[in-house]
């Protein structure tokens, strides 16, 4: 309440204290008060100098009238002189005391008006005023005669005078406090006349502070009042344009201001809406992430862990404490390690990889995962850390293993199935094409394309024996190391020495045979392989086996690959063993049918067919085909002087004698009992003639020695025809040769007669 009262009573100064007027008034006060102050101190110092002088005057005039008084009395001690001139001076109502002394200052008389008064002597002295201020003292000599008699000491009393002072002091404070506030009074309107056009100025400013831009202040002076306010007006006008403009501005940004809180208020309101569903969708992925079966690591590019969920922990067999701060470098075996760090460069390329990792935990247990890994980057793109997530495999890993091994055994079973079945089938194929074979060479050819088939990787060797030889000849052969014997003997080889296979296998326990010294190729084993039939020995298969690649290609074992082949080796030995068998069993049959067992050579049939053959062939090349036709002289006789024996060893003979005189390609038959034909394809009429002649005389030179008697002087008769002379068919050209054997026995016999030829044609032998 004091306050408000306070307040109140305070606001008007306030208010004036805020005013030009006042600050007149304020700044002119101390002039006013310094021209009062000199007023009312310097008019009583000056009218008191003024007053104290004319009193000294006085009081010399006393003093000297009081000198000149005392002199005579002072001369005749004239007391009551004295005390007339002492009645006399008292009469002026200012003299307060008179003191007269002798020449030495001793006191002679004295007047105190006021006897209680005490001064001291000294004071007396002196002229002037006294101490206190209450007297003025004046100290003369008197002189009587023109010499000094004694001194006179004379004080006036200032009390009136002081007490005039004071009144007049009181009248000039009266005057001063008049002069102050009428001073004060004057300069307040002055300043209020001088400061009403910045009041004016000061209101309008008001005015327009409350919001009226219209108000002008009015100009009334052409001074620099009126000067400001004319300013002030086109500041105003300036202002308000620029309110204006601003108002404009604002209303505009204000607009823009709301539109802009909009935007910013809906995308806060966005932002909160997705830092939500975030915040939800991380509670969710956490949870996730906790519950996950599949354990979930996030590792830096050092390898430390620094996250790693439940199952993680589960998988890492980590139950106490936490995983994170762990490297996984503590559970991992060094090479599993070096593929994490392989893998991290990886990520930090930016891939993503699925692999398997073996982890090698510290109890010593040992845990197979499958790693999916992705890489991690902060917003400039740099690698931050990988995120696992592991699944534990151990025991599919192990189920795995156990199939794939399954699986593969199967496979090879398979693979060895069909590769077996394959086999077979060569093996029944090659049966058939034997069944077929007609010759040796034939079933040399179906070996050679069999063993390829078979033995598609392997070095092979293939001997054969020849009419019960006792060596056999390399027939044919594929990639051996080369340097094998083109002919060996039974002797050289253990396997046809025992009649069963021989395989050399290990140096240390096997034996080598004889013929594969320095042609068994390194880390090969080999396996000789008779062709037995029938307790015969019709060759020998050598096998070298097995190159690397097919022991490694086939997954086997090499003892298991090299056992394969060695028993299909046995298999295909026998095949053809026994088809070599039934090729020579044919051809002997064959030479059966088509030889003469006698004497060897091939018989009548066979010379019907030959000769038919050949004949046809010779007419396609127009080649001439010559016939002798053989008949021994009197051979009846050998029978019947040397006996039945002793003619066919003379049969036997001459058999010899006939085929050692013609060419290979020529064709000695028997023809029946002691005749023989002989058919000399491409031979012409006189070259068969010359042949016969030979044939003549090679039987002529004949000594047989047989049962201790020597046959000699045997002789043989030829009758020699030649296509297509002597006809085109072979009945026309044996018939014409024998015709002309005919003639050659009635002529004499041991002579050639060509056929169709007269008398004096014929030939003598
Ligand atoms: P020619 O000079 O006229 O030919 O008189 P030849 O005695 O040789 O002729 P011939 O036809 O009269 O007699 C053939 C004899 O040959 C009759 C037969 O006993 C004999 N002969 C036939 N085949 C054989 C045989 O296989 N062995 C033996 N030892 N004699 C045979
Ligand atoms: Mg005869
Ligand atoms: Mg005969």
């Amino acid at each position: 309440m004091s306050e408000q009262i306070k307040k109140s009573w305070l606001s008007p100064l306030n208010s004036l204290k805020n005013r030009i007027v006042f600050k007149f008034m304020l700044i002119s006060t101390p002039f006013l008060l310094l021209i009062c102050a000199l007023m009312v101190s310097l008019i009583p110092y000056w009218y008191r100098q003024q007053a104290v002088k004319a009193l000294e005057d006085k009081a010399v005039s006393i003093t000297r009238i009081a000198a000149y008084s005392f002199g005579p009395a002072l001369v005749f001690e004239d007391r009551k002189a004295i005390e007339e001139v002492f009645q006399s001076l008292s009469q002026s109502p200012t003299v307060d005391y008179i003191l007269v002394f002798d020449l030495q200052g001793q006191e002679i008389a004295r007047y105190m008006r006021n006897p209680d008064l005490t001064i001291q002597p000294e004071e007396l002295k002196k002229s002037g005023l006294l101490p206190g201020g209450m007297h003025l003292n004046q100290h003369l000599p008197i002189s009587a005669e023109g010499s000094a008699v004694g001194y006179v000491a004379v004080g006036l009393s200032l009390e009136q005078l002081n007490h005039q002072l004071g009144h007049m002091k009181r009248v000039i404070w009266i005057s001063a406090a008049a002069i102050f506030l009428i001073g004060l009074t004057i300069i307040y309107f002055i300043s209020r006349l001088v400061s009403r056009p910045l009041r004016h100025i000061a209101k309008t400013a008001a005015e327009i502070a409350a919001g009226d831009y219209s108000r002008r202040a009015p100009v009334t002076t052409g001074d620099e009042v009126g000067q400001l306010a004319q300013s002030f007006n086109i500041m105003l006008d300036e202002l308000q344009a620029s309110l204006k403009k601003l108002d404009e501005a604002r209303e505009t940004l204000e607009l823009k201001v709301e539109e802009r809180t909009k935007e910013l208020k809906e995308q806060v309101e966005e932002k909160e809406a997705i830092a939500r569903k975030l915040r939800e969708s991380e509670e969710l992925f956490r949870s996730m992430v906790e519950t996950l079966g599949e354990g979930v690591v996030v590792v830096d590019e050092d390898e430390n862990i620094i996250f790693a969920n439940p199952a993680a922990r589960r998988i890492f067999n980590v139950y106490e404490g936490n995983l994170e701060g762990h490297n996984l470098r503590e559970f991992l075996a060094p090479e599993q390690f070096e593929l994490i760090r392989q893998q991290t460069f990886r990520r930090k390329q930016g891939y993503r990889d699925i692999y398997d990792l073996e982890l090698s935990l510290p109890d010593g247990s040992k845990k197979t995962v499958i790693v999916n890994a992705a890489p991690r980057f902060d917003h400039n793109g740099r690698f931050v850390s990988t995120l696992a997530v592991m699944t534990e495999i151990t025991e599919r890993k192990k189920q795995e293993l156990a199939l794939a091994e399954a699986n593969q055994r199967l496979e090879e079973a398979i693979t060895e199935l069909e590769k077996r079945s394959e086999q077979n089938r060569f093996l029944v194929e090659m049966g058939d094409a034997f069944q077929l074979a007609g010759s040796v060479e034939e079933t040399v050819e179906i070996i050679n394309k069999y063993a390829r088939k078979l033995f598609p990787e392997e070095s092979w060797l293939l001997y054969l024996r020849q009419e019960k030889e006792k060596f056999l000849h390399l027939m044919s052969h594929r990639e051996a190391s080369g340097g094998h014997e083109e002919i060996i003997e039974i002797e050289d080889c253990w396997a046809l020495r025992k009649a069963a296979p021989n395989f050399f296998e290990d140096p240390e326990k096997d034996l080598l045979c004889p013929h594969l010294r320095g042609t068994v190729p390194e880390d090969s084993t080999v396996g000789c392989f008779p062709l037995l039939s029938g307790g015969e020995t019709f060759g020998l298969f050598v096998l070298f086996c097995c190159p690397k690649k097919i022991i490694s290609g086939a997954g086997w074992t090499a003892e298991r690959a090299v056992a394969q082949k060695n028993e299909l080796a046995l298999a295909f030995a026998q095949r053809v063993a026994t088809s070599l068998a039934n090729i020579y069993l044919r051809q002997s049959l064959k030479e059966q049918s088509i030889r003469d067992s006698l004497t060897g050579l091939y018989n009548r049939r066979y010379l019907e067919e030959t000769l038919e053959r050949e004949l046809s062939r010779a007419r396609r090349a127009g080649q001439p085909v010559s016939v002798i036709m053989v008949d021994i002289d009197r051979f009846k006789r050998i029978n019947d002087s040397y006996g039945h024996e002793a003619g066919d060893y003379l049969l036997q003979m001459i058999a010899r004698t006939l085929q050692r005189s013609v060419r290979s390609e020529d064709i000695v038959c028997r023809y029946g009992g002691e005749e023989f034909t002989v058919v000399l394809p491409g031979l012409s009429l006189t070259g068969a003639v010359e042949r016969a002649r030979l044939l003549l005389d090679s039987v002529r030179h004949l000594e047989l020695g047989f049962g201790g008697s020597i046959i000699k002087n045997i002789t043989i008769s030829a009758g020699v025809s030649s296509c297509p002379d002597h006809g085109l068919s072979w009945q026309e050209v044996i018939q014409a040769a024998d015709l002309a054997l005919l003639r050659a026995k009635q002529e004499g016999r041991d002579r050639v007669v060509v056929a169709g030829k007269s008398e004096d044609e014929k030939l003598d032998g």
